[in-house]
């Protein structure tokens, strides 16, 4: 009783996975756990709900469960799969942290693994669901790791009480011995199907020498490719969101004018209009050949700052045809993540700046021509200090693999590295590193112990942390009184989650704010707090003025203002949090007014969402809590509110406090000048400096609380600064 339309039943009919319905349907039939294994674009995630609904999994009360890695992809396959069923988008909703269309009618739900996970922690047995499909398993994000470990032990009790769920985990074609000889996870084999791949061959052609500066290398790569080669679309790997808008940009003012197609006719008239922007038009360059940048460009240190930067194409650019560009990343707004699957407007060539998202989670029709900078932006973490950095890195040769790969879904590709074959071979990792062994694992360490999972060595892992981490976690959570040992247990006795720890692991953020907040409710400073986990969560807040001393002067007399005297002012970081997001509300949140104040627009209006659904999801989540209001005008705490604001900050922040260092105290040598900036925390060796957005920077408290720890260019710095001691 499905309804396809004539267009969908056109494209579904391409797709590799269709033949093959009945041979993964028996296989979900005869086995609790199958892996799916098949190139991406083979129609795994549109089609295998489908096959499930089609089969009856939705029938009965029960609910077909379908989890992504990424928001994008959530969002989108849901909105995709509704339409080639011809259902509501309640019928098949999507859900993500804070968001989501999951009603009473729901049939199939696309979430992000998260969400999943938060599910189980309320009912293991996941009894709503008779299936639960893990798409991207390669990513190997962490939530997802956990997740599959377990339902590998949820299966097998739903088995056991003869209500059977089926676990199906999709991935495409990489390291999948993974799942399938783990017999930690698996105790007998899994089902396991793999989809031949329909893949046109796409020719890779590497550069001859690395560029430096892979951005603006990948504009010039774009115009040539747009220039000279046929028809078809081109899809160009970046690695985040600035660096999309940053092609974007440039490449929006090389070609002709993508809004009106009036526009771009008549090219002897844009070459005038390049001429008058001082462009002359070079001659043309062989596609091979990826020329070094000039040497007086600098090389992009830091990318998100190469935003205003201008380039210098040494490209030729007259008698450019249209080019359609769009963006695509994880935070782009819904309705615009669409339009990457619309054709193009007529006689426009389409042009994709993506993320990493489109590597296997977005398939892109229409792409002939891939650009990949072979680069992907990563949060380090050193395991111990829990300093993080953000760095460009090589991606591994899986996922540069996978990038080429998608320039052959409608034919013969090209695939243009923006590297050289020796760099290629000796510098890219086979894999990724799964995320687990990556970053600090002690939410994931709360949420086992919330579930009564003590021991959290013996957890089914895909792959396991370091010990190491598990203590570092561990700790972490007994200092903040998250979890507990019996009194005089030994130092190794397994912890058990405390009733503090309960109420925080149901609090939609990480451990640390999750104890601040669960602490400020018995303080009644809840929507202080609320505003405040919002505020430290999103990224450069406060602008930096770089150099300008005007605007520099001018910001810093508006942080001072904030900041006030006495006792509050000691808040810092906070305080100034708290009345920035005051006056934002209070003027109505306007861009102008946000440079005037030297805040980041975009962060603001970030931290009003964030507040709202923090405050309604702690509202619905928590219980016996005092209803928490959203109040946009919130007054500036009393001294006495934010002494106890500051006591609640440190309480969620035990490892986070640094020292004043003293002028005698580090032997010569070193540069006074440099020392008087200087701080000195707990395990880290290398001295650490206030950002120069705080506003403590310039009283220098002798003790402080931060909230994170940064390096850049060698320098640890730390934000989200409050005084413990002035
Ligand atoms: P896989 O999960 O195996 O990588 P998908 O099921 O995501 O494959 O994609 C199958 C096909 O469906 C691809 O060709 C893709 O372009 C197409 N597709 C996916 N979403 C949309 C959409 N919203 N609009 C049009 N085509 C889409
Ligand atoms: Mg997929």
């Amino acid at each position: 009783h499905v309804n396809r339309t004539e267009e969908i039943l056109a494209s579904r009919s391409k797709l590799p996975i269709i033949p093959e319905e009945q041979v993964v349907m028996e296989q979900i039939s005869d086995n609790i756990y199958v892996v799916l294994a098949g190139e991406t674009g083979c129609g795994k995630t549109t089609q295998v709900p489908q096959f499930l609904y089609e089969a009856g999994y939705a029938t009965e009360g029960k609910i077909i469960g379908i989890t992504e890695p990424r928001r994008v992809a959530a969002i989108s396959m849901a909105a995709r799969v509704g339409k080639e069923l011809s259902l509501t988008s309640e019928e098949v909703s999507f859900q993500i942290r804070f968001e989501g269309t999951a009603s009473s009618k729901t049939l199939i739900k696309f979430m992000t693994d998260g969400v999943l996970l938060k599910e189980m922690g309320h009912d293991f047995l996941l009894k709503k669901y008779s299936v639960v499909c893990i798409d991207e398993a390669h990513e190997r994000s962490l939530f997802t790791d956990i997740l599959i470990g377990l339902l590998s032990r949820c299966v097998v009790a739903r088995k056991k009480r003869n209500d059977p769920l089926k676990l199906v985990i999709m991935s495409a074609t990489m390291r999948i011995s993974d799942f399938m000889e783990n017999n930690v996870l698996f105790k007998t084999k899994p089902g396991f199907v793999h989809i031949p791949a329909r893949q046109f061959p796409v020719q890779i052609h590497f550069s001859k020498v690395t560029p430096i500066n892979y951005v603006e290398t990948a504009v010039k790569k774009v115009i040539q490719i747009h220039k000279k080669l046929p028809p078809g679309g081109i899809l160009v790997f970046v690695t985040g969101q600035q660096e999309v808008l940053t092609i974007i940009k440039h490449l929006q003012r090389l070609c002709p004018n993508t809004e009106d197609p009036d526009e771009s006719v008549n090219s002897n008239d844009k070459k005038g209009a390049w001429r008058k922007r001082g462009q002359k038009p070079l001659k043309s360059v062989n596609l091979d050949e990826v020329k070094r940048f000039p040497e007086e460009i600098e090389p992009g240190s830091d990318s998100d700052n190469s935003e205003t930067e201008d380039v210098n194409i040494d490209v030729d650019t007259s008698n450019l045809e249209p080019l359609h560009v769009i963006p695509l990343y994880s935070m782009l707004p819904i309705e615009d993540q669409k339009k990457v699957f619309e054709p193009p407007p007529p006689g426009k060539r389409l042009c994709v700046v993506t993320t990493n998202v489109a590597e296997t989670s977005v398939t892109i029709p229409s792409i002939r021509y891939v650009v990949d900078t072979g680069k992907v932006k990563d949060k380090l973490w050193d395991k111990v200090t829990g300093v993080q950095t953000f760095r460009i890195l090589w991606c591994s040769k899986a996922s540069a693999e996978q990038r080429a790969g998608r320039a052959g879904r409608i034919g013969p590709g090209h695939c243009y590295r923006l590297f050289s074959s020796a760099v290629f071979e000796h510098e890219f990792q086979e894999y990724s590193t799964p995320e687990i062994k990556a970053r600090p694992v002690d939410d994931m360490v709360l949420l086992m112990k919330s579930m009564s999972i003590d021991q959290v060595k013996n957890f089914p892992y895909p792959t396991p942390p370091d010990d190491e981490q598990l203590q570092v976690a561990e700790e972490l959570l007994l200092h903040l009184g998250a979890l507990q040992r019996p009194q005089g247990a030994r130092k190794g006795h397994p912890s058990t989650i405390s009733p503090l720890g309960l109420t925080m692991s149901q609090l939609p953020v990480g451990p640390r704010f999750a104890k601040m907040l669960a602490m400020s409710f018995s303080h009644s400073l809840a929507e202080y707090m609320t505003l405040l986990a919002a505020a430290f969560t999103v990224q450069e807040v406060l602008l930096e003025a770089g150099g300008d001393k005007a605007l520099e002067e001018k910001w810093t007399a508006v942080r001072k203002k904030w900041t006030g005297v006495g006792q509050s002012a000691l808040l810092g970081d906070a305080k100034v949090l708290i009345r920035a997001a005051e006056a934002f509300e209070h003027d109505g949140g306007s861009p102008e007014f946000c440079i005037k104040m030297g805040l980041r627009h975009k962060a603001m209006v970030e931290i009003r969402k964030l507040r709202k659904q923090l405050t309604n999801n702690i509202n619905i989540l928590v219980e016996n809590q005092k209803e928490i209001i959203l109040n946009p005008k919130l007054k500036p705490p009393s001294d006495e509110e934010a002494t106890l604001l500051r006591q609640i900050i440190l309480s969620g922040s035990p490892d986070r406090v640094a020292r004043k260092v003293q002028p005698d105290e580090v032997s010569g040598g070193e540069d006074q000048n440099k020392l008087k900036n200087a701080y000195k925390c707990g395990e880290l060796e290398d001295l650490v400096y206030i950002h120069h957005a705080s506003v403590l920077r310039r009283t220098k408290p002798s003790w402080i609380v931060y909230q994170e720890a940064f390096e850049i260019n060698g320098k640890i710095y730390l934000r989200g600064v409050v005084a413990i001691e002035p």
